[in-house]
């Protein structure tokens, strides 16, 4: 059964660990991080973009396949299916389709708006016991055609919106989506600190987890980030496992072009990221 995001992620602040979200893509992807979180006795975020979604084949569509694995696969660890950086109307299908958890991003809108949407948002929410993520302050580079600056968020805007109710909350820091560019400064921990002490117990949203070094996921996590997104880390490890089997030519040996075989290789590969990334975040065992 799904569960909102709100008891994993309140656990994972009060004991400093984080939790995982994971963006899906397909069947194999699913599969691959449910095992995984299941494996390793870790509570785990599975995160739906909307252009994602609508490659799916929509948003029921994606509940009933993610409702169906944990049934056949006995997956009794605690999961989310999470909108990941929704529009209003998004985040509306989502709790309509079935999702236990969505985020709206309205980083982009002037505050005010930005409040009146994720007020009306965490009302729904509450009613119905999912969990909500807002953002403020931008989170650097592209994602699903919406081009962020890479803002340092306000801790002033974080305390109001956080004070609405809101389950967690992503505030920029200097983080980005898509992988970190040569030049790139670094995490901004001083308005890590001003945030996490201007917005009490919310847990913190780290986006844009791919290539950010070990120390600063850990330093992070110590100033109260207690879920962090991985997307572009385990589409680069599919990608290169399934390039090696084509280039060894071994889609053309016996049956080696069965789907079965052919995305075995890159089925593996997003385990293995998925299982690397749950114990730099300390969720292993936290179910
Ligand atoms: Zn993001």
């Amino acid at each position: 059964m799904l569960v909102s995001a709100k008891d994993m992620l309140n656990k994972a602040r009060e004991g400093k660990y984080a939790v995982g979200q994971f963006n899906i893509n397909n069947l194999e992807w699913t599969k691959a991080i449910l095992l995984t979180a299941q494996e390793n006795n870790s509570p785990v975020i599975l995160g739906v973009s909307e252009g994602a979604g609508k490659y799916m084949g929509g948003y029921t569509t994606i509940v009933g396949m993610v409702n169906g694995l944990i049934k056949e696969l006995n997956i009794t660890v605690p999961v989310a299916l999470h909108l990941d950086h929704g529009s209003y109307e998004g985040a509306l299908k989502c709790i309509e389709a079935g999702f236990s958890s969505v985020m709206f991003d309205g980083s982009h809108y002037p505050i005010e708006e930005n409040i009146a949407k994720t007020t009306e948002l965490v009302k729904l929410t509450a009613e119905k016991g999912l969990s909500l993520e807002a953002e403020v302050g931008s989170i650097g580079g592209e994602e699903d055609g919406v081009v962020g600056a890479g803002e340092i968020a306000d801790a002033n805007e974080c305390k109001t919106i956080a004070e609405l109710g809101v389950t967690m909350l992503a505030a920029g820091i200097g983080n980005i989506h898509g992988k970190y560019p040569e030049n790139w400064k670094g995490l901004a921990f001083d308005a890590l600190e001003d945030i996490n002490a201007a917005t009490g117990t919310t847990p913190l949203v780290l986006h844009g987890g791919t290539g950010i070094p070990a120390e600063m996921i850990k330093k992070a996590i110590s100033l109260g980030v207690a879920k962090i997104n991985v997307n572009t880390e385990c589409q680069l490890a599919f990608a290169e496992a399934t390039r090696k089997y084509i280039e060894a030519g071994k889609d053309l040996e016996g049956k080696g072009f069965d789907p079965r075989k052919l995305l075995a290789p890159g089925f593996e590969a997003i385990k293995a990221t998925v299982k690397e990334k749950m114990e730099l975040f300390g969720s292993i065992g936290q179910a």
